[in-house]
């Protein structure tokens, strides 16, 4: 079976590398892919979220299967022209991405299914948003209600803080929600209509600075499995998280089919939903897939035929961590065109894989930054700590001067296991 991956980043670079050892890949082409990717995939110059350009090159090429990677091909419908043009596509339609592109589609979705989230009001406008603050204790959480990558949500710790990001989002649609206290996890599952399946959990770290300190980022940094979700917990939130989401999709018309990533909060009362994504997250992807036992592309596939009962994601018992490796300046204006190397010496270290996140390849062949995240290593060990000395070991085996990376992930865990 031939595959068509679309995306260019760090989580696209361990698709790849994933799919690429699926013993049912057969040709991999990747749009528009990255110098990482271009190791496992033929790169194509091509716009991933142009419905009607992925299919024509999907029938050209004889694709099998269509893996999308990011969130804008879904929110434009990508998924939608393929599975129109009949070509199976890994990848939720642009409704039911609905569930990540709008924070107030969602959380009524939870209010009518009683799927525990923060208590929430949805507004419209800058007056009634300030009136309903009052409603409110603090700290309190001012949402944008569209996709703000990331940037459109204050922790107001005041009313005065809660007031000036009520009015930096000048009437636009908002969700104002209730603080909720807790660690947060994230739940990685495969949704085929109404069945669903836990395939992994991880937990990022999303602040730039250690000690989860300074502005949001991407993501500097993930680990897989997530032990602070328990068995127990990972069940209550399938229970009463996911599967009702899934029910509830295929009630409304719009059954979801794909990666459902649940941002968790574990809450003294247990799980509670705090957003979706309707993708794979970056770079939790980088800490889940070197994790996969078995055919990638065979589940991927599953999911996208509509058969997930048929085929199990099988996970190691393994631990993984990944670190990213950031250019200066990140999440503010990145400097692009810093030399990196030692990708081979990192990828010596035992259990270490290097994926590109924001990399280009110079016309003297050399690797230069072209992005915020540049790199993504990934180690797996026995223990998290055993990944986590092999993940800094592969990180110190890179030069990338105008580099910068946390050296903290998995502070929390790994302090509980001390
Ligand atoms: P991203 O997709 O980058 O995670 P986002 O813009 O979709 O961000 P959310 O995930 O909803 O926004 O919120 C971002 C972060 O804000 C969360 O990861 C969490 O740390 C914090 N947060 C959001 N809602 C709450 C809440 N109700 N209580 C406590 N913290 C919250």
């Amino acid at each position: 079976m031939n595959i068509l991956l679309l995306g260019s980043g760090g989580r696209e670079d361990a698709l790849a590398w994933g799919l690429r050892q699926s013993p049912s890949c057969g040709d991999l082409l990747a749009a528009p892919g990255n110098p990482g990717i271009a190791r496992w995939a033929e790169c194509l110059a091509l716009d991933p979220s142009d419905p009607d350009k992925v299919v024509a090159v999907a029938r050209e090429r004889n694709i099998g299967l269509v893996v999308i990677g990011p969130e804008a091909p879904l929110v434009a419908g990508v998924a939608d022209a393929c599975r129109a043009a009949g070509i199976p596509v890994f990848g939720p339609s642009a409704a039911a991405a609905m569930l990540e592109g709008s924070k107030g589609f969602t959380k009524d979705l939870c209010a009518a299914e009683g799927i525990p989230t923060a208590r929430f009001v949805r507004l419209a406008d800058t007056e009634s948003a300030l009136e309903a603050l009052g409603d409110f204790g603090l700290p309190v959480v001012i949402k944008a209600d569209g996709l703000a990558a990331g940037k459109g949500v204050t922790v107001a710790l005041t009313r005065a803080e809660a007031e000036e990001a009520v009015v930096a989002l000048c009437g636009a649609p908002l969700v104002i929600e209730e603080f909720l206290d807790g660690e947060e996890a994230s739940l990685f599952a495969l949704v085929d209509g109404e069945e669903a399946v836990v395939l992994a959990s991880a937990q990022d770290h999303k602040r730039v600075g250690h000690g989860d300190t300074g502005p949001n980022t991407g993501g500097m940094g993930a680990y897989s499995p997530a032990p602070v979700l328990t068995p127990e917990l990972e069940r209550r939130a399938m229970d009463e998280i996911v599967l009702p989401t899934a029910r509830a999709m295929v009630r409304a018309g719009t059954p979801f089919s794909g990666l459902l990533y649940a941002g968790l909060m574990l809450t003294a009362e247990g799980p509670k939903l705090i957003e979706y994504n309707v993708r794979f997250g970056d770079p939790e992807c980088e800490a889940i897939v070197p994790r996969l036992k078995g055919d990638l592309a065979a589940v991927l596939l599953s999911v996208a035929e509509g058969r997930l009962g048929q085929v199990r994601p099988e996970l190691s018992e393994q631990h993984s961590m990944t670190v990213v490796l950031c250019a200066a300046g990140y999440p503010g204006t990145p400097r692009k065109g810093g030399l990196v190397d030692g990708i081979e010496a990192a990828e010596r270290v035992p259990g270490v894989t290097v994926f590109h996140a924001g990399t280009a390849r110079h016309g003297s062949g050399a690797l230069l930054s072209a992005g915020g995240r540049v790199l993504a290593v990934t180690a797996l060990g026995e223990t998290l700590a055993e990944a986590r000395a092999r993940a800094y070991q592969g990180v110190d085996a890179i030069e990338f001067a105008d580099g910068f990376y946390r050296r903290d992930i998995g502070w929390r865990e790994l302090e509980r296991t001390a």
